[in-house]
């Protein structure tokens, strides 16, 4: 590799970090606008979720096809990364395949190995956008679901389209430098009889004998650079991306919900309120009175730092929408969308640092002009979502909260909630009987 070669490498390589730490530091201050939570306790617990959920992606395996579809191209694609290792020295220091004079057979054993996974993955890409594309999973139409817009499309079929290039120039590079080994070209014949022509590229090298050497070694050259700065490329997009799962599902996984599904945050000076009302606890005189702060969540700093993670970590998948009822009955509510639109406001919020400064304050909040009332009304508290995400997501936390907040400091429950609570607070029960007449029930089964 020439030292102008060597010199561009190492720029794209330093831009690429620039961007990558740039756009990470964003999205770490974002997520940590929201409240404090503490998600730290039973690590062993949470460990054994992680592994199970994100790494065994067991949600995913409830449809077979998928799940192991899914599972090829997340494994594959990390594991044939792991060359992006020697790409990176050889770049800087202007070597070629420097680990293969010192692993010898370990080296073919290791490229063989990432080309099949290489295939393999773009193999599943093929499917996925197939599938995407021509079979209409109804949970991706923009036609049922208005938040899977033009963006959203666009994104998805970009990143498939993207790991399907980037295995082809995988294949073709190892390809046409096992040609030039083999023909004993320059410093491509310094590895011949130390690795043989790699296994699955080997299906290629037909379509590159007839070529002259001066154009092998630019298609050599090509698609090494195209591979690296592919690679370079995709990690900073990755960020901006719903594809930032493939790294966030793991955090995510780990700080889950480790109460049970229907147990429901509450606020703990409300709770004393209630129970001091109802006579079940006895106000200390010695306590000093506390405030209960917001009640609920209108904006991003309201919720809590998972929330916002879990928006960073959504996939997109839309399997939460399909499975809940309101949006099944054709309520407006779309669990999917409630994540997207918190993700949104976030990267707004970020764009406006980055335009007029730390103190910048647009005058929007999420609930009112992300998500409207209908939207949060429609919940029906079922949990369903929370069960289906991939990656443990819970859309109805956020639901909750800003419910919470429309109800408690908006006053501006539906009229008919209004009269519910009514009841609740006079009767101890939603119907409009009172306490006494609880057990009139039981006269009339005796009588
Ligand atoms: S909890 Fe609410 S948002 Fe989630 S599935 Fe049930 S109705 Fe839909
Ligand atoms: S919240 Fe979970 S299930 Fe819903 S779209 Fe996001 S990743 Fe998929």
């Amino acid at each position: 590799m020439s030292i102008l070669q060597q010199i561009l490498f190492v720029a794209a390589l330093a831009a690429a970090a620039w961007f990558l730490t740039r756009r990470v530091g964003m999205i770490r201050r974002a997520i940590a606008l929201g409240r404090p939570e503490n998600r730290t306790d039973h690590p062993n617990e949470r460990l054994n979720i992680m592994l199970r959920v994100a790494f065994g992606q067991k949600k995913m395996m409830t449809n077979l096809t998928v799940g192991l579809m899914h599972f090829v191209i997340y494994v594959g694609f990390i594991i044939v990364n792991i060359e992006v290792l020697e790409i990176i020295l050889d770049g800087i220091f202007g070597t070629h395949r420097l680990f293969a004079p010192y692993l010898g057979g370990v080296y073919s054993f290791l490229i063989d190995t990432f080309e099949v996974l290489a295939l393999g993955v773009w193999l599943v890409c093929v499917g996925f956008l197939a599938r995407r594309f021509m079979t209409k999973v109804p949970r991706f139409q923009p036609e049922r679901h208005r938040e899977m817009g033009h963006w959203p499309r666009t994104d998805a079929a970009l990143i498939l389209i993207f790991e399907i290039l980037l295995m082809t120039a995988f294949l073709f590079w190892n390809a046409s430098d096992s040609v030039l080994r083999e023909r004993g070209v320059g410093h491509y014949a310094e590895l011949k009889g130390q690795i043989e022509p790699f296994l699955s590229s080997q299906f290629l090298m037909p379509l590159l004998t007839g070529l002259s050497d001066t154009v092998l070694v630019g298609i050599e050259r090509a698609t090494w650079w195209f591979h690296i700065l592919g690679i370079l490329f995709f990690a900073v997009y990755l960020t901006y991306s719903k594809h930032l799962h493939i790294i966030l599902a793991f955090p995510n996984t780990y700080f889950s919900n480790l109460k049970p599904k229907g147990e429901i945050k509450n606020m703990p000076v409300i709770t004393k309120e209630v129970q001091l009302a109802l006579g079940i606890a006895q106000a200390d005189p010695n306590e000093a009175p506390t405030e209960p702060g917001r009640f609920g969540a209108k904006d991003i700093r309201d919720l809590s730092w998972k929330n916002l993670m879990d928006a960073y970590s959504c996939t997109e998948c839309g399997r939460c929408t399909a499975a809940c009822p309101a949006n099944i009955t054709g309520k407006k509510l779309s669990p999917r969308k409630i994540m997207m639109d918190t993700r949104d406001r976030m990267e707004d919020i970020q764009r406006g640092w980055q335009q007029h400064g730390p103190d910048f304050d647009d005058g929007k909040t999420l609930l009112g002009d992300y998500i409207t009332d209908e939207e949060i009304n429609a919940c029906t508290t079922c949990q369903a979502c929370v069960q289906e995400c991939p990656v443990n997501i819970n859309p109805l936390e956020i639901i909750l909260e800003l419910r919470r907040h429309r109800i408690m400091e908006d006053a501006q429950a539906p009229a008919s909630w209004n009269a519910m609570f009514s009841n609740v607070e006079n009767n101890m029960a939603p119907w409009k009987f009172s306490p006494t007449d609880r057990f009139n029930w039981a006269e009339q089964v005796n009588s």
